[in-house]
């Protein structure tokens, strides 16, 4: 039975049912009830963006001084520590992923705020010289409200990654969860209304993107749009946000490639690309999904990655296991799907058995996988699975393996593990991505550098002092004299 709610969270009022009621959430690791929430409608979207806008619009919250802004984020950074315990375990239930994984979700959303608090008192103009009787110099101001509709891989992480900055430029937000975690921001909401964040400075609305996502995304009080999901959701999310013709950052999907030499260090960099690959089962925007392996390597690299595979462990989220059930019941269907299309395209290698637990038989979880042979233009090596799915696909030289590397429609991030330098440096200067990890993938509590694809990857920039300019208009001024 489910003893946990979640409300939705309006003008600084948390609203039990929303218009089309309340539904239920599931355990992927069990298939079983464990909370409820509150289902927005149009009238709620409606009554979100009244509050936001009438919080930007006469509210006190882009008045006030910058560094008292920025001590009002850093208290909401501080109160997500306070209640680091709660908030992961309430998203390992939501999402399903392993335990240490979720804290590193809480500790790297406190980060946002702590990061961007920091930048509240610093978002300076410029002055520009135009010679004797003139000043001139630019202002930098919010934008105003910011649209926000997030997915369930990251719930809390990749919505407080948008709500931070925008804040901290002085913007009102409201925001829509994924239907498959609607529980991530509960604890967000408390927090911002214990900490003195101004009534309609956020707004929490969960609901279907049908009707919530649509209605958010082309509303015409919205004065600027942060979408992060699938490409095909975004193609409509920008649509949206065109016949407003307001601005829009788009997060969107990946189909990441990690370029092996055959001088790396494979100790080392195996589990770099392991881990950059399987981490929540996968379902990571960023994921290393194509392995590029210089073909001397190749066979061993299988072998050793397969082994690494079948010595994983499947569990259940709180359990903290090497991995967890994929989100849903229709997400475990997609992953199988592909599994078939690899095993028709190449090899299918299955790894880590599924729980023995018969309490577990009903959880959404699928085997960690490497697909071998299927090459470069395969479907299950160009198509995002979002499941533990690795392709592995040799190459001969430095520059063959960075034109497959390209030969893609993504561009979020990419790998590249050597211990030459100047591969390296030709790695970095040609691959088409809007990161790249040189015998890395993915360092700390990576807050403080830009985040954005190329290509379909999307548009805009998340994170770093860059993805401030998503939420701020510039405003030049010219006095004569
Ligand atoms: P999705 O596109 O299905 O859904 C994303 C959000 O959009 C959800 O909140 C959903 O309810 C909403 N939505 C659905 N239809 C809508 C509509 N018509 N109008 C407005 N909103 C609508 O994505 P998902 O399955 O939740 O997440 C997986 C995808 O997200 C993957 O493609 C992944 O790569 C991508 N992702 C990207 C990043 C990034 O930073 N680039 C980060 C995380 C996830």
């Amino acid at each position: 039975m489910a003893t946990i709610h979640a409300p939705l969270f309006i003008g600084g009022e948390e609203l039990e049912a929303g218009r089309e009621g309340t539904a239920t959430t599931y355990d992927p690791a069990t298939g079983k009830e464990f909370a409820t929430y509150a289902v927005g409608g149009i009238e709620d979207v409606d009554q979100a963006v009244a509050a936001a806008r009438d919080a930007f619009d006469s509210g006190p919250w882009r008045r006030l001084k910058p560094f008292e802004r920025g001590r009002i984020l850093h208290r909401i950074g501080e109160g997500l520590l306070a209640r680091r315990e709660e908030i992961a375990r309430n998203l390992v239930l939501d999402s399903g992923k392993p335990l240490r994984d979720a804290y590193w979700e809480v500790d790297c959303s406190a980060r946002f705020f702590e990061f961007y608090a920091g930048a509240c008192d610093k978002l300076q103009g410029t002055s520009v010289p135009l010679g004797p009787g003139v000043m001139d110099w630019t202002i930098r101001e919010p934008i105003g409200v910011s649209a926000q509709i997030v997915p369930w891989n990251y719930p809390l992480q990749v919505a407080v990654r948008g709500v931070a900055p925008a804040l901290a430029t002085g913007c009102t937000v409201v925001i829509k969860p994924a239907s498959e975690t609607p529980l991530a921001l509960r604890e967000l909401a408390q927090i911002c209304r214990e900490v003195g964040l101004p009534k309609g400075v956020l707004n929490i609305v969960a609901g279907s993107g049908s009707v919530v996502g649509d209605r958010l995304a082309r509303h015409p009080g919205v004065d600027q749009v942060t979408f992060t999901g699938s490409v095909q959701v975004g193609r409509r999310v920008s649509e949206a946000a065109a016949v407003n013709a307001v601005p829009a950052n788009m997060e969107l999907g990946g189909k990441s490639p990690q370029l092996l030499f055959a001088d790396a260090d494979l100790d080392t960099s195996l589990p770099i690309v392991h881990s950059g690959m399987y981490l929540h089962a996968g379902q990571v925007c960023n994921a290393g999904t194509r392995l590029l392996v210089e073909r001397s390597r190749h066979d061993e690299v299988v072998e050793r990655l397969h082994r690494m595979n079948t010595a994983m462990t499947l569990g259940r989220g709180l359990d903290d296991p090497d991995m967890g059930p994929v989100v849903s019941a229709g997400q475990k269907r997609t992953v199988e799907e592909y599994m078939a299309i690899a095993r028709s395209e190449g090899q299918l290698l299955e790894g880590a058995e599924l729980p023995g637990d018969s309490s577990l038989s009903d959880g959404y979880f699928v085997r960690p996988s490497l697909v071998v042979a299927a090459g470069a233009t395969a479907r299950v090596t160009q198509e995002e699975i979002f499941g533990p799915v690795l392709s592995v696909v040799p190459f001969d030289t430095a520059e063959e393996g960075i034109t497959i590397a390209n030969d893609s429609e993504f561009g979020l991030v990419a790998g590249v593990h050597t211990t030459n330098i100047s591969t390296a440096m030709l790695a970095a200067q040609e691959l088409a991505a809007g990161q790249v990890w040189i015998n890395s993938f993915g360092v700390g509590l990576d807050v403080e550098f830009p985040f954005s694809g190329y290509k379909r990857s999307g548009f805009g920039r998340e994170k770093g002092l860059e993805a401030l300019d998503g939420y701020q208009q510039v405003k030049n001024v010219a006095v004569a004299f």
